[in-house]
């Protein structure tokens, strides 16, 4: 690929400051911005210079005024029809001219789809290092490096990357693992405005439309209360009693990769390595057994209920508390006391 042959590397002796990505969706900002903004100002803070932040878009001169609520120094705009709907590539050219004119030594967005594809492409394009998934950033003292620190082997081991060489040091964060950034009612903060580069707009790929795959289905990597479904439910039609139970508690509906795998329910639900990474205040595992491959998607909730029949599931080593018995028989009894209000 002719960018990685000649990437636009920054002198390093140049780089200040941190620049996150303030990711936006459909004319809203979405909260993975405000975890950001959190992340993006204690680093800052540490090093003792600037946060900036990048929004990219078409209309969202709104967007940069309420981010000025969040103590960002510099919120560096560029605002296009090109921008309308997310793409790799006019996105990745738009976030890299505000790199380049920026030059921050360190860019971090959160892990999301969006940020998932972006932050690499960048990265590319910089000829930077980026470390993917992390959930852990801290500066060293010595070396003022940024230390992003990402799960490993299956969540077994924490490993702390450092990017010695190039600048900026990129990150992608696991979500809901930063603590977000607190409005503040008066707003700070300079807006600068910067143009699209002419590349940006001769894209190869063209967006069509959007189409949700759940309608009205809860962001399970923002819930705060998730109640998720493995192979020990027995069958599809048992996602109705844990879609029960979700709907009682006001949460999203989970699963383990063995009920996607069985076709039970999309994909768009698997909790885990291959799945999402969740972090909701409850999580409820029903008929779950607690493989590795799921705990490092869940572990980190902060209440952990297990509803399992085999008392020796590994999932009760994990569960904050653990019911053992038949989820056809538990599963129905919770969702009619928390619908009653019990
Ligand atoms: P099982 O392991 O079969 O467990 C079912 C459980 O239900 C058992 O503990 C059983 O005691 C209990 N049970 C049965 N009947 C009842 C009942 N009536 N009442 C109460 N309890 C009952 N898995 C994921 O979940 N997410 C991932 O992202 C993921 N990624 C993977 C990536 C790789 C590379 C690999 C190799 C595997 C991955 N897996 C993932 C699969 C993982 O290893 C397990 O196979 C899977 O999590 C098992 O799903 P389960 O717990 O639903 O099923």
């Amino acid at each position: 690929m002719e960018l990685m042959k000649d990437p636009e590397v920054l002198n390093p002796d140049e780089c200040r400051g941190v620049c996150i990505f303030a990711e936006q969706r459909r004319g809203a900002l979405s909260s993975a911005a405000m975890e950001m903004a959190g992340a993006g100002r204690r680093l800052a803070d540490a090093l003792g210079e600037d946060l900036h932040a990048a929004l990219l878009g078409h209309g969202v001169g709104d967007l940069a005024e309420e981010l000025r609520h969040y103590g960002i120094d510099k919120i560096h705009v560029v605002d296009d029809p090109v921008l309308a709907d997310f793409l790799d590539e006019p996105y990745s050219a738009a976030l890299c001219r505000v790199v380049r004119d920026v030059k921050p030594s360190i860019l971090l967005g959160a892990a999301t789809n969006i940020g998932r594809s972006l932050l690499p492409n960048v990265a590319v394009r910089l000829g930077a290092g980026l470390t993917a998934g992390c959930t852990g950033l801290a500066i060293d003292d010595a070396t003022r490096s940024l230390v992003a620190t990402r799960p490993a082997f299956g969540g077994t081991i924490f490993a702390d990357v450092v990017m010695e060489n190039r600048r900026p040091q990129i990150a992608t964060v696991r979500r809901r693992v930063m603590a977000p950034a607190e409005r503040r009612d008066a707003p700070s903060g300079e807006i600068v405005r910067h143009d699209l580069p002419p590349c940006a707009a001769s894209a190869r790929a063209k967006f069509l439309e959007s189409v949700d795959e759940l309608a009205g289905a809860v962001d399970l990597t923002a819930a705060d209360v998730i109640v998720s479904g493995g192979r020990g439910i027995g069958g599809p039609e048992a996602f109705e009693m844990i879609r029960e139970l979700a709907d009682a508690l006001g949460g999203g509906v989970g699963a383990s990769r063995a009920a996607v795998d069985a076709g039970w329910i999309a994909y768009s639900h698997q909790v885990g390595q291959t799945g999402k990474q969740v972090r909701p205040k409850v999580y409820v595992a029903c008929g779950i057994s607690g493989a590795i491959q799921h705990l490092v998607g869940m572990r980190a909730s902060d209440t952990i209920i297990a509803i399992n029949r085999d008392p020796e599931a590994p999932i009760f080593r994990v569960a904050t508390y653990g019911l053992v018995g038949d989820v056809h028989k538990i599963v129905p009894a919770l969702a009619k006391r928390f619908r009653e209000g019990g």
